[in-house]
């Protein structure tokens, strides 16, 4: 049984949620949910968690937003992950170009930028679950600039969301 309210009880522990309007219930459950699962049954991905430094600071005082946001980012760093996607983009396109923007690192800096960029996992807090991480299908390529953009409120803006932005704020000027 879990009650939403500024504590959540969740099979028997009680959580401190700070209420966010634009979170639907369902959402702040599954999410929490999440975590739970993910801390319960992945020791490595915890650990990974433990690691991430708390460098997104306009989330810090959204408790579980902050919870998530780090299982968001394990995935993101988990090498194996990034290097089948990088692999696959590469097979397919010959080059490791930003999704949001074009943006090549190598052909902006040479050699030194070859092979990078960053990857960004694309499905919404609410259809999030552990099993469905590693489809190469749910990540994104981009690069820092727009990966920071993407991450600035949680699950608030799409990939493809950021693109039209940034599309339209062009057309603009
Ligand atoms: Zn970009
Ligand atoms: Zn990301």
């Amino acid at each position: 049984m879990i009650k939403i309210g500024v504590w959540v009880e969740i099979r028997g522990n009680f959580i401190p949620v700070m209420k966010n309007p634009k979170w639907h219930k369902d959402e702040i459950i599954l999410a929490l949910d999440l975590y739970f699962i993910a801390l319960a049954s992945d020791e490595e991905l915890l650990n990974k968690i433990k690691l991430i430094e708390d460098d997104d600071y306009e989330t810090k005082s959204v408790w579980e937003g902050q919870s998530i946001l780090k299982v968001h980012k394990a995935y993101e760093r988990d090498k194996k992950i990034v290097e089948a996607k990088k692999k696959e983009v590469l097979k397919k396109l010959g080059t490791l170009t930003c999704e949001v923007c074009d943006f090549n690192f190598k052909n902006t800096y040479g050699d030194w930028g070859d092979g990078y960029i960053e990857c960004h996992h694309k499905l919404p807090l609410g259809k999030l679950k552990v099993r469905t991480l590693t489809k190469l299908n749910d990540l994104a390529l981009v690069c820092a600039n727009c990966h920071r953009m993407l991450h600035r409120r949680i699950d608030a803006l799409t990939v493809e969301g950021l693109k039209m932005l940034l599309i339209s704020n062009k057309n603009k000027g």
